[in-house]
């Protein structure tokens, strides 16, 4: 649907279906993700981080330690932490069956990413999830956000050109080395990648194995550059993908 469509129809939507708070369901008085009372919860991501991964904290040179050993992405970003309500946000939309956040929080990574997507060119593909775990979970995620993002942000969005091809276990609860074992071929990437910008969007970034390998992917199969967005940064390992461990609200 053309972004003037989509709009005014997302206005009729408003009316018929008032907007209301992506994490407490609160009927909102005007478009937006959060009530009042969640918003104060939503922490934007600290100025001071890792210029490739967005790791919060000063390193030498401006790049951690983790980055310096080499990465296959030229830079991932996220305009949030991953804690209080949009962590409890991002768990509705994943577990708790409820797809229609896909709009809001969409809407509120193409705002709030605006200037960092305006660095980050080429076509948005999402970080696909197994047929296996689609099924069960009957949408993904990194797909209706991106869906939302490049309607939005008026950018191409590309679903065929990197694939899934093996069911991963979860990543929580792994380390890090355990990770990087536990994702290694998962994806395929079509030869269409090549001599193309890609820019990778999912909800939260963790360790960032998942989405390093899905960038090594692209980029052998001949990718320019890949850039990773994302909603959140979730940087404590122990957390795993999140919000399951912290889906209580934080106390305020
Ligand atoms: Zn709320
Ligand atoms: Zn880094």
């Amino acid at each position: 649907m053309p972004t003037r469509w989509r709009e005014a129809f997302d206005a009729v939507v408003d009316v018929v279906l008032p907007p209301s708070c992506a994490a407490c369901d609160v009927v909102l008085p005007g478009p937006g993700a959060f009530c009042e009372d969640c918003a104060q919860e939503v922490l934007e991501l600290p100025t001071v981080h890792c210029a490739r991964c967005a790791e919060p904290g000063a390193f030498e040179g401006g790049v951690c330690g983790r980055c310096r050993l080499g990465v296959s992405w030229a830079r991932a970003f996220a305009p949030f932490e991953h804690e209080g309500a949009l962590a409890k946000a991002i768990h509705r939309f994943k577990y708790e069956d409820r797809s229609d956040l896909s709009r809001s929080l969409g809407l509120l990574l193409a705002s709030a990413a605006k200037g960092e997507l305006a660095q980050m060119p080429g076509a948005l593909v999402p970080l696909p999830l197994h047929e296996a775990r689609f099924r069960e979970r009957k949408f993904d995620q990194a797909a209706l956000l991106a869906r939302t993002v490049a309607t939005y942000a008026g950018r191409p969005l590309e679903l065929g050109w990197l694939t899934r091809v093996r069911h991963t276990p979860r990543q929580v609860g792994l380390s890090e080395a355990q990770r990087e074992v536990n994702v290694a071929g998962a994806f395929v990437a079509s030869a269409a990648v090549q001599g193309q910008d890609v820019v990778l969007i999912d909800d939260v970034l963790t360790s960032g194995a998942t989405a390093r390998e899905a960038a090594r992917v692209l980029r052998e199969a001949g990718a320019a550059r890949v850039f990773v967005l994302t909603l959140a940064r979730a940087h404590n390992e122990l957390h795993g993908d999140g919000a399951e461990q912290r889906a209580r609200p934080r106390d305020r």
